[in-house]
C-alpha cells in the first residue's frame, strides 16, 4: 500500500477491534496474550508503525465469537455502514469472529463494497493488497446464494440514497456548475449551457456528431476542457494545443446525457458482483429518473427526439449532400435501410433511394427505387394533412389515439402502477422471510429439512416476482415515453403553420420510420406506395367526414356512460 492510499483514509476512522471471550475454546488459548490490554497494545503499535491515524477502539469483553450480536461490534458495523470507517484492524482472525461464513461475508463482500480495508495482523491479511486473503478460512456455504443476497442489500443502500433524492453520482456535467452554498445543487453555467443547446440544435437540424464537431471548430467554440482551463476550473490551467478541437465522442456524450433535461439519472452503472469488480450498464428501464433536480438546459421533448434518432446513427455522405430522411428510410420488403444515391454531376432532382440489399445481387431484394423529390412531396403532403386534421379535430384525434392505444389512458396506467407496487411489496416480504428463515435455521429454530423446503418455495416465488416487476417496469417506461412523444407530436402539429418545405428537423421530430414498397403497375401507371410511421402514433389514416361523424357519436356515447 502506498502512503497516499493511507493518507486518503485519514478523514475516516481506523477501527481497532478487540474481543475477549468466555468460550472454552478461547480459554484454552493463551489468556495473557489475548487480554484486551494486550490486544490494544498490539493494535496501537501496528498503527504507529504503519501510519494509521484517527484510530478508535471497539471492544467486546466476555462475549463469544460464535455470535456477532456484540455491542462493540455492532457499534462498529453501524459506523461502517455509514461510510465513516476506512480500515478495520484486528489482532487475529479469531478475535473478529468464529463463525466463518459471517467472517467471510464481512471481509470479502461487505467491507470491500463499502471501501473498507480489513487487516488481521497475525495472519498478515490485508484485503486492500490481497495479501494473505487466500489463507482466510472460508466455509463452503459461502456461495453464490449468500453473495447474491448481500449484493442485493448493498444495492438497496444505493437505491435508498437515490430515493431520498441524494445524488449518487457527483460528476457535474458540462453546462452546469456546483452551487457554492449547497454541494448537492447544480446551477446553470450559462456560457457552457449555450454550447450544449447549440449542439442539440445542430443535431436536430440533421447534422451528425462528426459534422457538429467540425462546425464547433469552425465557429471557434472552446472544448469543455479548454473552457474549464480558461476559467481556471479544470484540473489543468494549461490550454490544450488546439482549444477548439472537438471530438465527436464529446459531442455524442453531451447528446446522450439526459441530465440536461433537469433530471437525475441514478444507478446508470451498477457493480454486478463484489467478487468480480465489473461494471455493467443498467438497462434503460431499470434506471431511476428523477425529474426537476436542476434547471433544464434542453427540453425533455428535444432530448427524447435526439435519443430516438441516435439509435439510427446517421453518416454524412461522401458527396457532401445529406438526406433529410437518413436513418428513417427502410425497404418494406426486406427491412434493410435505403441507400441515398447521389452524385455531384447530376442535379438534385436525380437523387434517389435504393434498397441496400439490391446491390448485393438481384436475388436478395429488388431495387425499390424512389426519387428523393417524389418522397419529399409525399411526406410533405402527409404532414400537412395530419396537421390540418389535428388543428380542426383536436378531440377526435386524441380520442382515436386513445382507442388505438389503450395503455395511454390514465385508468390503465393507474392499474399498471398499482400492480407494480403490489409486486414490489411482495418482493420485500420475500426478502424479509428469506432472511428470517436463514436466521432461524442458523440458530437451530428451524430444521435443515424444513429450511430447504421453504427456501426453495421462496426462491421460486422470488424469481417469478422479479420477472413480473421487470416486465411491469419496462411497460410503464414505454407508456411514459409514448405519452411524452404523443404530447410532443400533438403540440408540434397543432402549432404548425403552412408547411411548404421540409426541413430535416421537422422530419426527424415528427416521423419515426418510412417504408418504401416495390413499384407496382396499376392501370398502366407506375405507383410507389410509402408507409409513414409518425412519432407516437405510427401509421395514421386520416378519417373521412363520415368516419369523423361516427367517431364523434362514439365519443358522446362514452361521455354519457362514463
Ligand atoms: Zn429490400
Amino acid at each position: 500500500m502506498t502512503t497516499s492510499d493511507i493518507q486518503g483514509k485519514d478523514n475516516k476512522i481506523t477501527a481497532l477491534y478487540c474481543r475477549l471471550s468466555v468460550d472454552d475454546a478461547d480459554k484454552q488459548s493463551d489468556e495473557e496474550s489475548n487480554s484486551i490490554k494486550n490486544q490494544k497494545q498490539i493494535l496501537q503499535d501496528y498503527c504507529k508503525k504503519n501510519g494509521y491515524h484517527n484510530t478508535r477502539f471497539f471492544v467486546d469483553d466476555g462475549i463469544s465469537g460464535t455470535t456477532f450480536d456484540r455491542p462493540g461490534f455492532k457499534e462498529m458495523e453501524t459506523l461502517a455502514e455509514e461510510g465513516k470507517i476506512g480500515t478495520i484492524i484486528v489482532k487475529d482472525l479469531s478475535r473478529f469472529g468464529r463463525e466463518q461464513t459471517e467472517v467471510g461475508r464481512l471481509t470479502q463482500i461487505v467491507y470491500p463494497s463499502l471501501g473498507i480495508t480489513f487487516i488481521a495482523i497475525q495472519e498478515h491479511v490485508n484485503t486492500s493488497t490481497g495479501e494473505g486473503v487466500e489463507i482466510m478460512p472460508f466455509h463452503a456455504i459461502f456461495n453464490e446464494w449468500y453473495a447474491a443476497q448481500t449484493s442485493k442489500k448493498i444495492r438497496q443502500v444505493w437505491k435508498t440514497k437515490s430515493e431520498h433524492n441524494m445524488r449518487v453520482s457527483h460528476h457535474v456535467p458540462f453546462g452546469y456548475v456546483r452551487d457554492k452554498n449547497d454541494k448537492e445543487k447544480w446551477l446553470i453555467d450559462e456560457e457552457a449551457a449555450k454550447v450544449v443547446r447549440h449542439i442539440f440544435e445542430l443535431f436536430l437540424s440533421g447534422m451528425g456528431t462528426v459534422q457538429i464537431a467540425g462546425r464547433l471548430k469552425e465557429e471557434k467554440v472552446l472544448t469543455p476542457n479548454a473552457y474549464y482551463a480558461s476559467i481556471g476550473r479544470g484540473y489543468t490551467f494549461d490550454l490544450p494545443d488546439d482549444p477548439y478541437k472537438w471530438k465527436d465522442s464529446t459531442v455524442s456524450h453531451i447528446l446522450d446525457n439526459r441530465k440536461y433535461t433537469g433530471c437525475m439519472v441514478n444507478n446508470a452503472y451498477s457493480t454486478v458482483s463484489y467478487k468480480v469488480h465489473k461494471t455493467t450498464l443498467i438497462p434503460e428501464e431499470q434506471r431511476q429518473i428523477i425529474p426537476n433536480c436542476q434547471e433544464a438546459i434542453v427540453s425533455e421533448d428535444d432530448w427524447l427526439r435526439v435519443h430516438e434518432l441516435r439509435k439510427n446513427r446517421r453518416r454524412p455522405l461522401k458527396s457532401g449532400k445529406t438526406s433529410k430522411f437518413s436513418g428513417l428510410l427502410f425497404c418494406h420488403d426486406c427491412g434493410s435501410k435505403m441507400h441515398f444515391c447521389t452524385s455531384r454531376t447530376y442535379g438534385p432532382n436525380q437523387d434517389f433511394y435504393r434498397c441496400a440489399m439490391y446491390k448485393n445481387g438481384k436475388d436478395y431484394c429488388s431495387a425499390h427505387i424512389i426519387r428523393n423529390i417524389v418522397l419529399e412531396r409525399i411526406v410533405l403532403i402527409a404532414i400537412g394533412d395530419l396537421a390540418d386534421f389535428v388543428r380542426c379535430y383536436e378531440s377526435v384525434f386524441m380520442y382515436m389515439v386513445g382507442e388505438r392505444n389503450k395503455t395511454l389512458k390514465a385508468e390503465a396506467l393507474k392499474a399498471e402502477k398499482m400492480k407494480l407496487s403490489q409486486a414490489e411489496k411482495r418482493q420485500n416480504e420475500l426478502d424479509f422471510l428469506t432472511k428470517r428463515i436463514y436466521e432461524d435455521n442458523a440458530f437451530g429454530k428451524l430444521s435443515d429439512d424444513r429450511y430447504e423446503k421453504l427456501i426453495q418455495s421462496y426462491e421460486a416465488e422470488q424469481k417469478e416476482i422479479d420477472k413480473t416487476i421487470a416486465e411491469l417496469q419496462a411497460k410503464l417506461t414505454r407508456t411514459e415515453r409514448e405519452s411524452l412523444e404523443l404530447s410532443y407530436l400533438f403540440n408540434k402539429l397543432r402549432n404548425l403553420s403552412q408547411v411548404t418545405e421540409l426541413d430535416p428537423e421537422l422530419v426527424n421530430t415528427l416521423i419515426k420510420r418510412i417504408e418504401v414498397h416495390q413499384r407496382e403497375n396499376r392501370d398502366g401507371r407506375k405507383v410507389v406506395k410509402v408507409d409513414i410511421y409518425f412519432t407516437a402514433i405510427g401509421m395514421f389514416d386520416i378519417p373521412s367526414e363520415k368516419e369523423i361523424n361516427a367517431i364523434m357519436r362514439r365519443m358522446n356515447g362514452d361521455r354519457k356512460t362514463a
